[in-house]
């Protein structure tokens, strides 16, 4: 009979340890407080993650260490169309959507999905900080460059002056390019630089980037793109591409001439691009290195900070 007393009270103080081990992992992280209360502390940490076990999350051994991801270099957004870097003629986007913002043109406009969703989101964000924006263009075909193309050369002596985009070259072609105006040059018959003195397009050219979208031809690089100055002419490329470039003041060229000689480094130290792409793709779904603290200040004021 005391024996079997002991054999329960054992049994019962072991389910005390490992249930309450259980019930720690099966909520995802445990309470530092529980363990070790901080008097007097300034800040009260509330939660931790657990570490994880076994995580196969290993950085490759090779750093890439450029501004942006490959996963976003190598995207179909951050393509590089221009002269040098035609479409082919049959190059059609595969995923138009008619646009359905203000515009400046009675003609029905098409962009690429991405893009037309960033689109939307820049009109609205424009239009809360008081800017009504029109969009003029968005994708255009390879044959109706042509036609425009040929007719800016019959009407300028057979030269070249960069005004319009030699058939292939044009970012139009992709879906993802566009022209915006405000309502005064809307009602133009011709888009001219100086819109660039409006507010409306110093408010694209400041916010653009938040929405994936460059200033594609800035002022005075010309010799580098081409293509003469225009403020009405955004690109999409994505978040993470678009900040890079508006904040290092880039041209698409280069930029791309930039990453492409970052990668031929990578690759001459042994970098893997699959390899840093799959750990790349493993790291974004596992979420941020990171967790949030709530911190509490001394007014009271609930902070949020993140921690590395
Ligand atoms: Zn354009």
């Amino acid at each position: 009979m005391k024996r079997k007393v002991c054999l329960w009270l054992v049994c019962a103080m072991l389910f005390t340890c490992f249930g309450g081990l259980i019930s720690q992992e099966a909520r995802g992280y445990v309470a530092i407080g529980e363990e070790e209360p901080q008097e007097g502390s300034e800040s009260e940490i509330s939660k931790e993650p657990l570490q994880q076990e076994e995580s196969t999350l290993l950085p490759p051994k090779v750093v890439w260490s450029f501004g942006v991801s490959l996963t976003a270099l190598y995207a179909r957004e951050n393509k590089l169309v221009n002269r040098q870097n035609l479409l082919p003629e049959d190059f059609v986007p595969s995923d138009l959507v008619k646009m359905t913002v203000k515009r400046a043109t009675s003609a029905a406009v098409y962009m690429e999905r991405m893009a037309a969703e960033a689109l939307e989101e820049m009109f609205n964000a424009a239009k809360e900080e008081g800017y009504t924006l029109y969009l003029k263009s968005g994708y255009r075909s390879f044959g109706t460059q042509k036609t425009t193309y040929d007719n800016r050369l019959r009407n300028n002596d057979g030269k070249d002056d960069g005004v319009v985009a030699y058939p292939g070259s044009s970012e139009h072609q992709t879906g993802l390019a566009c022209d915006i105006l405000n309502a005064d040059y809307a009602g133009r018959p011709r888009m001219t630089t100086d819109f660039s003195e409006t507010a409306e397009a110093q408010w694209m050219k400041e916010n653009c980037a938040s929405f994936g979208f460059i200033l594609r031809y800035p002022q005075d690089k010309m010799e580098i793109t081409g293509i003469i100055f225009e403020p009405w002419h955004f690109r999409y490329v994505g978040k993470d591409v678009a900040g890079y470039i508006m904040r290092n003041e880039l041209t698409l060229e280069e930029f791309t001439d930039q990453w492409q000689m970052a990668v031929a480094e990578f690759r001459g130290q042994g970098g893997d691009i699959d390899e840093q792409i799959a750990y790349e793709l493993e790291k974004s779904q596992k979420g941020p290195e990171s967790y949030v603290m709530e911190i509490y200040g001394e007014d009271g004021d609930a902070e949020v900070s993140l921690s590395f």
